[in-house]
């Protein structure tokens, strides 16, 4: 048992730096407080190795992300994040893989502003869940079910990086080339590796955005899950989604579509504005040298998204309808 508090002390317990704790690690529970007028946002992701990361992953990099992925869902709900727990199952008490993980744990941490505030310490396979909790107030609170007739539909950033990525990281040699297409691919593969929550763009969305939702299982998942909460449809402009320079230099178009379509793990954020909101949104992100695109806008058929794609979902394997 001294193994784990001291596994504990060593490695996840640093001094908290945000308002509002009044308790952290070390006692029967966290003790905190919430700014008036705001609501609790808490969500909850789990990490396990070979599924959500390759075996291979550097432990910093999973450090990294498992927080990334948890602030990425404050991002999507409109939420400033702010405190988190850790809850770690590890097979052993390794020490090179447990400084690598806090690393990057503590790096994403002061990255966003968040402090870790307990956790709880087991043996077993490997599995990292983190909680995480945001402040968000009712009007700002960026819900999936809010997208309207005639809502501008855009996304943060590029998609289809992280997919590309992945494929990479699974050993593709057959796309994995040497000389100048390397940074190409190491740019893909960090993507992967080091998703940035978008939390700066999500403080400009949420003054005009009506639903979000953060891009982790693919576009068009997570689009699906706007239009039915929503209870409407979409159309997609697939030549207006946006590809980084990697992403477009690796691969043809079609893809980079498929990647973007039905690929995993960019965390970037689709959103949608309404139609006469847009100029002052656009400018708004502009301003902050922050990148966004239009990419359709919403409808109130809810069969067209799926009537429109169903040829690219069956030739893409995608599986969901
Ligand atoms: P309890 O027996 O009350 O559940 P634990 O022995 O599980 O307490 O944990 C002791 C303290 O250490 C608690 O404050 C808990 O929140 C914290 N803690 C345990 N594991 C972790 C971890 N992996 N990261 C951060 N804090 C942790
Ligand atoms: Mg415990």
């Amino acid at each position: 048992m001294a193994g784990e508090f001291d596994l504990i002390a060593r490695y996840f317990n640093w001094p908290a730096q945000g308002e509002g704790v009044s308790l952290s690690v070390g006692d029967d529970a966290a003790l905190l407080s919430v700014k008036a007028q705001h609501q609790l946002a808490i969500s909850v992701d789990t990490l396990v190795s070979g599924v959500h990361f390759p075996v291979n992953t550097h432990p910093a990099d999973i450090g990294h992300k498992a927080l990334s992925v948890n602030v990425s869902d404050m991002a999507a709900m409109g939420a400033e994040p702010r405190w988190f727990t850790l809850a770690l199952t590890l097979p052993e008490y390794n020490t090179a893989w447990l400084e690598g993980f806090s690393a990057g744990l503590k790096q994403a941490a002061d990255d966003y502003g968040v402090d870790l505030i307990g956790g709880d310490t087991t043996r077993g396979s490997q599995t990292i869940t983190v909680q995480i909790m945001g402040e968000v107030t009712p009007a700002a609170a960026l819900k999936r079910s809010a997208a309207k007739l005639g809502d501008v539909i855009f996304v943060t950033g590029t998609l289809g990086d992280a997919a590309a990525g992945l494929a990479l990281a699974q050993g593709d040699s057959s796309i994995y080339a040497s000389g100048e297409k390397r940074a190409y691919h190491d740019y893909c593969i960090q993507r992967l590796n080091r998703p940035t929550a978008r939390t700066v763009e999500s403080r400009i969305i949420r003054q005009y955005a009506h639903a979000c939702i953060d891009v982790s299982d693919g576009l068009l998942q997570d689009l699906m899950h706007v239009l039915k909460a929503s209870q409407c449809g979409a159309v997609i402009n697939t030549d207006d989604i946006p590809f980084s320079e990697a992403l477009s230099s690796l691969h043809p178009p079609e893809q980079c579509l498929q990647y973007a379509l039905t690929g995993g793990d960019d965390y970037e954020l689709l959103f949608t504005v309404p139609d006469d909101q847009c100029d002052g949104f656009i400018k708004a992100m502009s301003e902050q040298q922050l990148s966004c695109q239009a990419i359709g806008y919403i409808t109130d058929d809810a069969e067209q998204i799926i009537n429109q794609y169903s040829h690219l979902l069956t030739a893409t394997g995608f599986q969901h309808f």
